[in-house]
């Protein structure tokens, strides 16, 4: 997959082009750039500019949240009159065709040049269809289904008056204490570059200025989901190669896909908060990458500026974040009154404030919303979810969930369930809690939409004449056992015990959700060992928004299944999938640790001088030998669930893999004009058809830098029958081998490579290539 353009053409050169392909009355379809650079737009932008005064340009550059009638730290509550004077850009949190609609009336009628309003919201996993929050819909490895997904959400949202999404939110995460984690695709830059371009097609579909498209939006620009500590709004240190080598691709990603615009995050990067990095917000993201959306700043964050550290007042926050490149002030109420007085004391170019003004009326213009500001009010009194959306709901949902472990139970195999079954036990506080399964950030998504484990496996045993024994067992972060009686009894009367664990996820995940420990939450721990201590099988469902610590469960249950929050069709789904009417098939792109103590724990990490991989370190080292290696004394190093993993009810065989060239040179890699053809022959050798997640990694040895000891490169979800087999190929090109070297130069070097396609990121059986 080619996910990184390669060569920056001139603004100039696309703009007479686009003139020539295109005239000025629309743009092209297939090139999502397109209106990042349309001659019709830019001369309506312009002819707007030329006549904005100071505050209006710097009104366009304001952003208020409604949620909050006074927002925090705004001080005001007067938008209606700041909209009727044009020192107004766009507000947030507001929904509802009706409300979005008395809002922009004012803006477009009463304002002096109608400029209108652009509702922003957050649309982070569906927004009236709940579907799997987004870490567990990168389980899927689906970027097809995941931009369905986003495309609903879109036409969900816009229906609503909304037309700009805070998502998708990009930022790679190596640390499973970051509650955002929940948020984002995971640990790996290839797969989470995948996944960007995926979403943002999603929710700008074909064409921006369709009613139902909404502009996205890359977040968080760059860097935060590597917090020191995983706590949440901290420091994050990243050199430059590092950030270029993992951190901003899929970012990258995103601007290739067109997304409109971007955030820039909350975190210092490198001791400069991200709001005024101007390295990052102009080098890379405005020359590099010729980027012509507009950035926006994370929530209160010019304000925030001031705690910071590096602002003593609002006017000097609202200067500094100017000049480095944030358009767009959300919800500081700093730009606004700061900017006009900045540009006259001439602290600030009036220069800036234009770019920044063209930069937003673009992606108003590209959106159509001057000529069609308003939303339709159509009443939909059924208001019930469709079952097609159901569907795709229910869908993400089975093929985000994650097999971990499957082992017999008293001899005969735990999962799938038999069709027989005629008492289950369904325990724990998350069986029937429709409103957890929502997620974080739940957008429209009710609890009353949600059909839970609970409800679902009752009505599929009510049909086959069986009964479901429910106890809650106890309460998310409870402490009392009182309930543990009940649930041990339920498990006893039963045939098989499914536990619903795992996290609370409005608590525990999303945003401001750090956690130092990564067990169970309360004393589920207690009860998952009370209800095994029965000697029924058990099946260990895990809700969670991270990874979390399993050790005991991994030893001691003999079915886990992760399942993320996994939204409205989350016990329909997993009713399915429990009873093997689809097989699970999710792998996961985040390390699951052993212990906390190892995180940040990512598989894509560097060679040691001292490598621990000929030690075992399933106990404490021996002897010096054993000793001075770069391990734990008390742990090893591996995942317990590594990135990349996840079974199936089915087996698959892989042959080993084959390259079409041992030797490369750099020369025409680099050039683009060679490739290397990789595949491998994967086989279904169970019972039962699945599907399976074929993925390539490499790793490149003798090169200037250190690369890690592996890279995903490529990955497919095929389907096969039982016993049927699919030659998988992949390629490898300039985009797959390059890295930034001892130069910063983002080249294919001389190396040696190692080659694996392999079912997660620790099997396969490698194969060699030599670059000359
Ligand atoms: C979050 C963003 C979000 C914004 C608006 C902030 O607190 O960090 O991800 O888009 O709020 O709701």
């Amino acid at each position: 997959m080619h996910l990184v353009k390669t060569s920056a053409t001139p603004h100039i050169v696309i703009l007479l082009l686009s003139w020539l392909l295109f005239g000025n009355a629309s743009w092209g379809q297939t090139d999502p750039s397109a209106w990042m650079t349309d001659p019709n737009i830019e001369s309506h932008v312009e002819q707007l500019l030329k006549q904005m005064t100071l505050e209006e340009k710097a009104g366009q550059m304001t952003q208020f949240s409604i949620g909050t009638p006074t927002g925090p730290g705004t001080g005001r509550s007067d938008y209606k009159e700041m909209i009727a004077k044009g020192l107004v850009g766009s507000i947030l949190n507001m929904t509802g065709a009706s409300e979005t609609n008395a809002m922009q009336r004012i803006a477009v009628e009463q304002s002096r040049l109608h400029i209108p309003l652009i509702f922003g919201l957050d649309i982070i996993h569906g927004y009236r269809t709940a579907f799997p929050i987004p870490l567990g819909l990168s389980a899927s490895w689906n970027p097809e289904l995941i931009e369905r997904t986003a495309r609903l959400a879109a036409q969900e949202g816009s229906r609503d008056g909304i037309r700009w999404t805070f998502h998708p939110m990009i930022d790679i995460a190596r640390d499973a204490r970051w509650g955002r984690i929940a948020e984002g695709a995971g640990e790996d830059p290839y797969l989470g570059s995948a996944i960007a371009q995926a979403y943002v097609r999603g929710y700008q579909g074909q064409n921006l200025a369709n009613p139902d498209s909404l502009a996205a939006c890359a977040k968080h620009y760059v860097g935060y989901g590597a917090v020191e500590g995983g706590r949440d709004y901290n420091t994050a240190e990243i050199p430059e190669r590092l950030l270029r080598q993992v951190y901003l691709p899929p970012f990258e990603a995103a601007v290739h896909a067109g997304v409109a615009t971007f955030m820039s995050a909350f975190e210092a990067l490198n001791e400069v908060p991200s709001t005024i990095n101007s390295f990052t917000l102009t080098t890379v993201l405005r020359k590099e990458w010729n980027y012509r959306g507009f950035v926006a700043s994370d929530y209160g964050a010019v304000g925030e500026l001031i705690a910071q550290g590096v602002a003593l007042d609002g006017s000097t926050a609202a200067r500094k974040a100017a000049l480095a490149g944030v358009d767009m002030d959300m919800e500081s109420n700093l730009y606004g009154p700061e900017l006009p007085k900045l540009v006259r004391s001439g602290a600030v170019p009036e220069a800036v404030l234009d770019e920044a003004v063209r930069r937003i009326l673009r992606v108003k213009f590209a959106l159509s919303l001057f000529d069609k500001p308003y939303t339709p009010e159509v009443s939909d009194s059924s208001n019930a979810i469709p079952a097609a959306s159901r569907e795709l709901a229910r869908t993400a949902a089975e093929q985000s969930f994650v097999l971990m472990k499957t082992a017999p139970a008293n001899g005969a195999p735990i999962l799938p369930l038999n069709a027989s079954v005629k008492t289950i036990a369904v325990i724990g506080p998350l069986a029937d809690d429709g409103a957890q399964m929502i997620g974080s950030w739940g957008g429209k998504g009710t609890a009353q939409d949600v059909t839970t484990l609970r409800a679902a496996l009752e009505s599929r045993l009510r049909q086959s004449g069986g009964r479901v024994l429910y106890a809650k067992g106890t309460d998310l972060l409870g402490n009392s056992d009182s309930g543990f009686a009940e649930a041990m009894k339920a498990a006893k009367q039963a045939e098989v015990a499914v536990l619903a664990l795992g996290e609370d996820a409005p608590l525990m995940t999303g945003e401001a959700s750090s956690r130092a420990y990564l067990g169970l939450p309360g004393n589920q721990q207690q009860l998952l060992e009370a209800v095994v201590a029965t000697g029924k099988p058990v099946v260990l469902l895990v809700f969670s928004g991270r990874p979390l610590v399993l050790k005991w469960a991994a030893e001691h249950v003999p079915a886990i299944m992760e399942v993320w929050f996994p939204g409205v069709e989350a016990g329909s789904a997993m009713a399915r999938v429990l009873f093997g009417d689809v097989s699970p098939s999710g792998k996961l792109t985040t390390s699951f640790p052993r212990a906390i103590g190892q995180e940040p724990l990512y598989y894509n990490a560097l060679s040691t001088g001292r490598p621990a991989d000929k030690v075992d370190l399933t106990r404490p080292p021996a002897n010096s030998e054993e000793k001075y290696h770069s391990r734990y004394v008390d742990e090893q190093n591996s995942a317990l669930f590594p990135f990349g993993f996840g079974l199936s009810y089915t087996t698959f065989s892989y042959s080993p893999t084959t390259l079409s060239a041992t030797t490369a040179f750099a020369s025409a890699l680099n050039q683009g004009s060679d490739t290397i053809r990789v595949s491998a022959e994967v086989r279904n050798t169970g019972k039962v058809q699945a599907d399976e997640i074929v993925q390539m990694y490499i790793r490149e040895r003798g090169t200037s830098v250190a690369r890690p000891v592996r890279e995903l490169k490529g990955f497919r979800r095929i389907t096969l029958a039982p016993g049927a087999s699919q030659r998988v190929e992949f390629t490898l090109g300039r985009d797959e081998l390059r890295f930034w070297n001892i130069d910063m130069k983002n080249i294919v070097e001389p190396a040696q490579v190692t080659v694996w396609v392999a079912p997660d990121s620790t099997s396969g059986t490698p194969a060699g290539l030599t670059i000359k």
